[in-house]
């Protein structure tokens, strides 16, 4: 699975690149937390190891990585922020939906594993790209293992490729579409 530095710099990018209208209403007035929205909802599924820090039980990728629950978050969150906002309840659980869904379809790009169960409650079966984008992670060989360096660089210039072809949409390519 990416670690938070591609989920969080997945959802910012792609916040960039949502249509301003669908994003403007989380994004001003006593909400305005800048970057931070979009950045807290693409890493949210992996806050599912803090229930397994605390009973031992095994949550992580559980039910947080299914679209049931990307639902529901987005309902239960898109309702909030509308109410206290005054604003467009639709835009902000089409909003959520679509960065909280960048995180699962990350996932389902990772090598090793045995995927996510995307469809659950529906089925139990666990589904996984056949094409990888991320390397595996090996918890089991410890903190100082090389295979993490090779995880995080590969991690650190994916972030840096989106990152710069979001800054050459924004410098050459978006002034062009919008006029
Ligand atoms: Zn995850």
């Amino acid at each position: 699975m990416p670690s938070p530095i591609a989920h969080s710099v997945s959802g910012y990018v792609l916040a960039k690149f949502l249509p301003k209208k669908l994003s403007k209403d989380y994004a001003s007035h006593w909400w305005n937390l800048g970057n931070f929205y979009p950045v807290f909802v693409a890493i949210f599924p992996d806050f599912d190891f803090l229930p397994q820090l605390i009973t031992g039980e095994r949550f992580h990728r559980g039910i947080t990585h299914t679209l049931i629950f990307a639902i529901g978050f987005s309902l239960i969150v898109g309702w909030l922020i509308s109410y206290f906002r005054k604003s467009s309840f639709k835009k902000i659980l089409l909003f959520t939906f679509i960065i909280y869904s960048s995180h699962l379809l990350l996932d389902l790009l990772t090598a090793g594993g045995s995927g996510v169960q995307l469809l659950w409650p529906l089925t139990d079966t666990f589904f996984k790209s056949t094409i990888s984008v991320f390397p595996a992670v090996h918890h089991s060989r410890g903190v100082f293992d090389l295979s993490h360096f090779i995880f995080i660089a590969w991690e650190l210039s994916y972030s840096v490729l989106i990152v710069s072809i979001l800054w050459l949409w924004n410098n050459c390519c978006s002034s062009k579409f919008s006029e």
